[in-house]
């Protein structure tokens, strides 16, 4: 893996409701979100008689190798996971949806986030006589629902909600029925679009966009919105929360073709990089970006200083598992397997690198050394977020406090660290002031150590903690 180009994040989901072969849709939305988990894919169906499932370990190509695995997903209801781990291992037990039958009836999950009092719910659980089959945090949704005793599946499913903390963007399959929720904090996307006489529900819109659906709305914080035979809305709502949308969607996870949280990912990056050139300028002769993830950006920093934007970094896109024999190191090898410079570009030059984030610092020290290889001259090194300081409970695989570089050294530290003439980053004022919403209205608690929902492992939630370890 390679340090900040390897964080993950924890899950795609999709729903669709009322398409003939829904599980088509499905496996083509999933191919949209794969970049949001690839190491599990599943879908669940109903045709209102029977359930029909087929989940497995990898990407969705490898899990969907033929065309009979979709065609025998019977049924016009679907949900579809794509899954990293965040919490439980990456195994063939924990992959979603989940399904359950319980007093109540049947039930499949999928879910993108993580519940930040799991660890509570799940002791509690258990005294009580629960049996847990999975090691992930989405189980405990499905007992909190078998542990209600509503009649009616909604009443069911918002009290089981309201014992959870933490992060939920979730799809549910019933026999006859779709639901789409967010937690009322709104942290993961969720968004509706409308397909002919269906409906899809998806963690991103470019998964509407590859089955042509219209992008309707987002659903709201705290909203649970039942699909069925007498259409599509509003169940319920759960008590509204002050909203904390994850900021780095926009940063990193989300596709710039993709529009979350109501708001254009592709625009909003490009004012990250213009942000970034407006408050750290630099004298270079070109503007590159450590692709894919930092290419907007780039752009709108090269638009906002005038230096010209080049490809100086192709990316290879075919990199699985690597095996390097100990007689055969090459320095740097991971990251040139990953990178390769493009001499043409570089060599001479003083060159501005953008990128979206530092992690461990690794990769962006070899990044720099690649960069020199090929002969750069100057090499100022502009961060489109702030400095990472704290991890992320709420679905990201940002690691602990130990392994992060920004919460042991300072930009100048940093800076000689990786090797560069100058480092600067965006800072959190710049970050949130390029979208429309109030800048109150984010979750920037691996900037700030924020941490605007409370969980077991959560330090104090909306106060700077002095010392975090
Ligand atoms: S801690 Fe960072 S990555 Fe996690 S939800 Fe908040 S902004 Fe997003």
């Amino acid at each position: 893996m390679l340090g900040n180009k390897s964080l993950k994040i924890n899950c795609g989901v999709i729903g669709i409701y009322g398409l003939p072969r829904a599980a088509q849709y499905a496996y083509w939305g999933m191919y949209a979100l794969q970049h949001r988990g690839a190491e599990s894919a599943g879908i669940i169906t109903s045709d209102e008689n029977q359930f029909y499932f087929h989940r497995g370990m990898g990407e969705v190509s490898t899990v969907f190798s033929d065309a009979e695995q979709i065609s025998s997903l019977k049924g016009h209801i679907a949900v579809g996971h794509n899954r990293y781990s965040t919490t439980g291992a990456s195994d063939p037990t924990n992959i979603q949806p989940l399904f359950t039958t319980y007093w109540g009836g049947e039930l499949g999950i999928a879910h993108n986030g993580n519940v930040t009092n799991y660890l509570s719910l799940r002791k509690k659980l258990e005294a009580s006589g629960a049996l847990f089959r999975t090691q992930t945090d989405t189980e405990v949704f499905l007992h909190l629902i078998a542990n209600r005793r509503e009649k009616e599946f909604v009443p069911r499913l918002a009290g089981a909600l309201k014992q959870v903390k933490g992060a939920y963007s979730l799809v549910i399959i019933t026999s006859d029925s779709l639901y789409a929720i967010r937690d009322p904090y709104g942290i993961r996307p969720l968004c509706l679009g409308k397909l002919r006489n269906g409906y899809v529900v998806a963690s991103e819109s470019c998964a509407l966009d590859i089955m042509k659906a219209k992008y309707v709305r987002d659903i709201k914080p705290g909203e649970i919105m039942v699909i069925d035979r007498d259409g599509c809305r509003i169940a319920d709502q759960l008590k509204p929360r002050h909203p904390a949308m994850c900021i780095f969607e926009f940063v990193y996870f989300a596709r710039p073709d993709s529009k979350i949280f109501d708001e254009n990912v592709d625009k909003l990056r490009r004012r990250l990089g213009r942000r970034l050139a407006w408050e750290s300028p630099a004298e270079a002769d070109v503007v590159i970006s450590v692709p894919d993830s930092s290419n907007t950006a780039a752009l709108g920093y090269s638009e906002a200083s005038g230096i010209k934007f080049e490809i100086g970094l192709i990316r290879n896109h075919y990199v699985g598992r690597t095996f390097i024999l100990p007689d055969q190191k090459i320095r740097d090898i991971d990251a040139l397997i990953k990178y390769n410079p493009v001499r043409g570009v570089i060599e001479g030059r003083d060159i501005v690198v953008v990128d979206d984030s530092i992690v461990r610092g690794t990769t962006s020290k070899k990044i720099i050394s690649i960069l020199r290889s090929a002969g750069a001259k100057k090499i100022h090194y502009r961060v489109s977020s702030p400095p990472i300081i704290s991890p992320c409970f709420y679905g990201v695989d940002i690691p602990t406090f130990s392994e992060l570089i920004a919460h042991h050294y300072s930009v100048d530290e940093i800076k000689k660290k990786i090797g560069v003439d100058s480092l600067a980053y965006l800072s959190i004022e710049g970050l949130l002031s390029v979208s429309k919403r109030p800048a109150d209205h984010f979750c920037t608690a691996c900037f700030s150590r924020n941490y605007p929902v409370p969980g077991d492992a959560v330090p104090n939630s909306r106060k700077m903690l002095k010392n975090p370890e």
